[in-house]
């Protein structure tokens, strides 16, 4: 590191310093149920985050129009008003370090049934060392983190030399647009940083995703005569067993596809919503089944997407040769995955940060999700480390990220930040006395 160890050991203790106040704000941003559509409270909340920490601001609705005309964009079923992307952007005096996007994602997940969770997902206690809630750890405290890590070097005397941008995006949950609308807004810098919840690893290579629904249509009748009608129900279900035959096989190519060969089951298609039938007693006229699809980095969307509709308009029959259609229309995500090449300079500035903190080498990994890193590393040959801390049961019930982690996370993002864009004593000035008036300036 070229970081001064003085300097290091400042950052991290200031990280020290603030923790109990990044956590109750991590808390906060978990109470906003940031649901798809829902994240303008949220998002409130980071835009006061940013501007009071005297960031540049910028804030902005997603516009479908503009997405549609990008290949990687999602297809978009809902309204974009007021569903929008905040960014705040650091600018030194004299721009002589290397810049950097620090992004993170608000929106959250559904959570599911209440009854099965412990307490209620908008809680947020910590209770034995972990944060709870719905996007605890997907990614709230790592879009808090970015943040924290940032006043961390203020609060070490120290200004950062490189431009940084701090991006809350929405959609990473479902069609990955929020970055993607950043991009089209113009945003690029020489890295990129993503906090998701990587279990204190960094993200080698991932998938990509397609989401589709498809359509079968039945013949209803009344069931005393049965077998006069078409159960579009039991239809869809084996044209989703033909879709398994697909998976089988691009699981089966595994061994082509680097950093993918060793996992058990790289490839997942997820069946997960079905809608069908009007009443118990009508033999079912229409089923829908919203799918996931993975995909290996390497292969496009377009080639994917069209094995898919290969693999449906190959279903004409049911096992007793009831003539079927299966009709598949792309509702989400239309993604590809994408690697983290070795030997980046950003990669081995992470590199030094987590082995300062963690005194252990940084592991990397293959995910077998989606991730707004292919935004960055696809579209704008950008360096994307994603990194972050660990968690548990995201996406599941009781949510939560280990408080530790996120401390251990924060530094190593700190001293990465000061490492990649370089940092300089911040010089006295009227503003500055106010910082230090707060306690947020040491004295250099
Ligand atoms: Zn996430």
């Amino acid at each position: 590191m070229q970081l001064q160890p003085e300097h290091a050991r400042r950052i991290v203790d200031a990280i020290d310093t603030a923790f109990d106040a990044q956590l109750a704000f991590t808390q906060e941003l978990v109470r906003h149920p940031s649901l798809r559509t829902q994240e303008a409270s949220a998002q409130d909340l980071l835009f006061d985050a940013m501007r009071d920490r005297g960031l540049e601001m910028d804030r902005w609705d997603l516009d479908p129009e503009e997405l549609a005309t990008h290949p990687g964009a999602g297809r978009v079923a809902v309204s974009y008003e007021n569903v929008g992307n905040v960014v705040g952007t650091y600018r030194p005096e004299r721009e002589e370090g290397r810049s950097l996007i620090l992004n993170g994602h608000v929106d959250v997940v559904p959570e599911g049934p209440l009854d099965e969770w412990s307490r209620s997902p908008w809680d947020a206690p910590i209770l034995d060392g972990w944060l709870y809630g719905r996007g605890s750890g997907d990614m709230k405290a790592g879009l808090v983190a970015n943040l924290f890590a940032f006043d961390a070097i203020r609060a070490a005397g120290l200004e950062p030399t490189g431009r940084i941008h701090f991006q809350s995006v929405v959609e990473e949950e479902c069609t990955g647009n929020g970055s993607l609308s950043a991009l089209q807004r113009g945003y690029r810098a020489d890295a990129v940083l993503i906090p998701e919840p990587e279990e204190d690893m960094l993200v080698r290579a991932n998938t990509g995703v397609i989401w589709f629904t498809m359509r079968v249509a039945g013949r209803p009748i009344h069931p005393r005569e049965m077998s006069a009608g078409f159960n579009a129900i039991d239809a869809a279900y084996h044209v989703m067993s033909r879709l398994r035959e697909l998976e089988a096989r691009w699981n089966a190519d595994k061994g082509q596809h680097r950093f993918f060969e060793d996992l058990e089951h790289p490839i997942n298609f997820n069946l997960g919503g079905i809608r069908g039938g009007d009443w118990p007693s009508s033999v079912p006229a229409w089923c829908e089944l919203d799918v996931r699809v993975a995909l290996y980095p390497g292969v496009t969307a377009d080639a994917a997407w069209a094995e898919i509709q290969e693999c449906l308009s190959s279903v004409t029959a049911d096992e007793a040769g009831n003539p079927l259609e299966a009709i598949a229309t792309r509702n989400g995500f239309y993604a590809e995955g994408y690697v983290l090449e070795e030997g980046s300079d950003a990669e081995s500035v992470l590199r030094g940060a987590h082995r300062e903190v963690f005194n252990d080498e940084l592991k990397s990994f293959t995910t077998p999700g989606y991730l707004d890193g292919r935004v960055f590393a696809l579209y704008a040959d950008m360096p994307a480390l994603v990194y972050g801390p660990i968690s548990e049961a995201i996406h599941g019930y009781d949510e939560r990220v280990d408080v530790e982690s996120v401390r251990r996370i924060t530094k190593s993002i700190a001293l990465f930040i000061a490492e990649w864009c370089g940092v300089t004593p911040i010089e006295a000035s009227p503003g500055q006395n106010a910082l230090a008036e707060n306690g947020a300036v040491q004295t250099v």
